[in-house]
């Protein structure tokens, strides 16, 4: 898998330059922007790590994660990813582009994964909750391999809402923050896939996917990571740490203190990726940032060589894109 196949440059550039306008339309005065403690650890103390389209990421003293600090509100968010034009391109563009690949190199193999996970863990399948389940794709493939399975999915965008329940699943019309206390104690799995990254607040987010989990069960999310090899890398030049949309870069460290805080005592994390050094690759880095011994393999190195460097990174839970697992015992 290529990074181009889930994500086409030109559709891509056409969404980062929306997302600039919504940028100069709705955070034009930086000061409506609010400062936050670590989104991971709830540390103060940080230090500047590089500015992005006018707003600062820094990095926690204490967990090393990365965030946008200050950022925009809570309601100031809200507006962006309602009314917001890269909103639209996203919904218009983007999603539709790229939901057809995704379904058949990303969907079936999660989907295949959390049946052999739930399996190992003693984790029972009866009720699979997706928090911004979009098309309703992952909870539509797993009904497809396994119909007994109840799928709920929360979504707030109307029209994704609908094909989601046309396609069986109860949908929840709405952001999770505001599902009712009626989910408590209802779903075995909470899945929540590139979610993380984008929220206001993190904390009360994972204490209320703890609070939808019952017995054993457990939570599944997806998220970019700052220990990941890109991301280390490229650093302030990546493409997909970008405001006011990535804001919460977490660290491996910084994911286990905020699934613990958040009631999760067993947090576990592997890193699948399958994209960091072709990402790297495409980013084109002058020799000078890569060093001698990874310009070699990266500039001029042969496929199976990139291949081999992405295993080890996966090995060594390295890649950028994490998968973190929390139960509550
Ligand atoms: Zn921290």
């Amino acid at each position: 898998m290529k990074q181009e196949d889930i994500r086409p440059a030109d559709v891509w550039d056409r969404y980062l330059a929306a997302v600039a306008e919504d940028i100069a339309d709705m955070f034009q005065d930086k000061s409506s922007l609010e400062e936050v403690l670590c989104p991971a650890c709830a540390e103060a103390g940080h230090s500047p790590a590089f500015a992005k389209a006018g707003f600062t990421y820094v990095t926690c003293n204490a967990c090393s994660s990365l965030y946008l600090n200050p950022r925009p509100t809570l309601a100031g968010l809200s507006r962006f990813y309602t009314v917001g034009k890269a909103s639209q391109v996203w919904a218009n563009d983007f999603y539709p582009i790229t939901a057809k690949k995704r379904k058949e190199t990303i969907v079936l193999e999660r989907v295949r994964f959390l049946q052999e996970r739930a399996a190992g863990l003693g984790v029972s399948l009866d009720t699979v909750m997706d928090i911004g389940c979009g098309y309703g794709t992952f909870l539509h493939v797993l009904k497809r391999e396994m119909p007994g399975v109840r799928t709920v999915g929360i979504e707030p965008g109307e029209s994704l809402a609908e094909e989601s329940r046309a396609k069986g699943i109860e949908v929840v019309e709405d952001v999770f923050e505001n599902a009712g206390q009626e989910w408590n104690g209802t779903t075995d799995v909470v899945t929540c896939f590139e979610v993380l990254e984008h929220l206001h607040d993190p904390f009360p987010f994972l204490k209320k996917m703890a609070s939808v989990i019952r017995g054993n069960g457990m939570a599944w999310l997806t998220s970019l990571g700052c220990d990941g090899f890109d991301v280390q890398v490229l650093w302030g030049d990546h493409k997909n740490i970008y405001p006011p949309c990535h804001i919460n870069i977490l660290s491996l460290r910084g994911m286990e203190i905020l699934a613990k805080r958040a009631g999760f005592g067993k947090v576990e994390f592997v890193t699948p990726g399958k994209l960091d050094v072709d990402i790297v690759r495409n980013s084109k880095p002058d020799s000078a940032r890569l060093g001698p011994f990874l310009d070699g393999i990266i500039r001029q190195g042969r496929e199976e060589d990139i291949a081999a460097l992405q295993e080890a990174l996966v090995k060594m839970k390295r890649s950028s894109h994490v998968w973190v697992f929390g139960q509550k015992a």
